[in-house]
């Protein structure tokens, strides 16, 4: 089955009270294994809602989200959690490191949340993770030692410690300059074709979206575009 398929996904904020608003209106969607998508449209169009929907962080109103090609709307919490940390990585405009705890044991949480214990092997795999993204050197630094596009390596390495078959990135290079992004907008292609994760990215960067592989395209709750082109280099 696809990684993701999507379907008559609609989501309502304020529900039962008199603000009640419909901010998706019925979305069809599917990734397959391996692809790497750009979801792009102008700010309040619903990327975001979206992103959360699919992320397991928020239910939607109507419709269903199937994540390996297992039904998700009518999980409890405790499913849904479990699905969600052995399925999804994400990675935020704003990572989210834990600056009480060092970089690598920032790297380490979403597998110790998962049960993992802090043995060897766990952090074994995190430094690896660190040389990957080229910072194997500050792996004991605090988060806020290291530079914006620093960081944002570290909450890359992190989502990728559950080996997540889908990558979901909000806005991942948008407060980084245009060298700092290009790094880590690279990181996701290498471990897209390391790993295979699937990757969606949530981007505002027609330069980050014209390098994907498929771009969706929303506008007022609607996805109104769906193409495949040649990533440029
Ligand atoms: P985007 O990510 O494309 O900027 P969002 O998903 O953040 O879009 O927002 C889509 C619409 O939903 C916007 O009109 C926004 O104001 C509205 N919205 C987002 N979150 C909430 C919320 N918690 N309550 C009410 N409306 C919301
Ligand atoms: P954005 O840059 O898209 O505005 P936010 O910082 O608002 O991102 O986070 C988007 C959503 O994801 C929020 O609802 C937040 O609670 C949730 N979130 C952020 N980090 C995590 C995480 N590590 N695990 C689960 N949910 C998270």
């Amino acid at each position: 089955p696809p990684v993701l398929r999507l379907d008559g996904l609609r989501k309502a904020y304020g529900v039962g009270t008199p603000l009640e608003v419909e901010v998706l209106h019925g979305i069809d969607l599917t990734l397959q294994g391996g692809e790497f998508a750009a979801l792009i449209g102008p700010s309040g169009s619903g990327k975001s809602t979206l992103l959360n929907l699919i992320g397991l962080l928020d239910t939607p109103t109507r419709g269903e989200i199937h994540v390996q090609g297992r039904p998700t709307v009518d999980l409890n919490d405790t499913e849904r959690t479990a699905l969600r940390g052995r399925s999804l990585g994400f990675v935020f405009q704003f990572h989210h490191l834990i600056n009480a705890f060092s970089v690598i044991d920032n790297v380490m949480m979403p597998a110790l949340l998962g049960g993992a214990k802090p043995d060897a092997a766990t952090r074994e795999r995190a430094l690896e993770l660190l040389d990957a993204v080229g910072l194997a050197m500050h792996a004991h630094k605090r988060p806020t030692e290291l530079s914006g596009g620093q960081q944002q390596r570290v909450a890359i390495a992190r989502a990728l410690m559950i080996r997540p078959p889908i990558l979901l990135a909000d806005e991942p290079t948008g407060n980084l300059d245009s060298r700092a992004a290009d790094e880590v907008f690279a990181l996701f292609r290498r471990f897209n074709q390391s790993f295979g994760c699937a990757v969606l990215l949530v981007t505002h960067d027609p330069r980050i979206a014209a390098r994907c592989d498929r771009v969706l395209e929303m506008l007022d709750g609607r996805l109104v575009a769906d193409r495949a082109q040649t990533a440029q280099a």
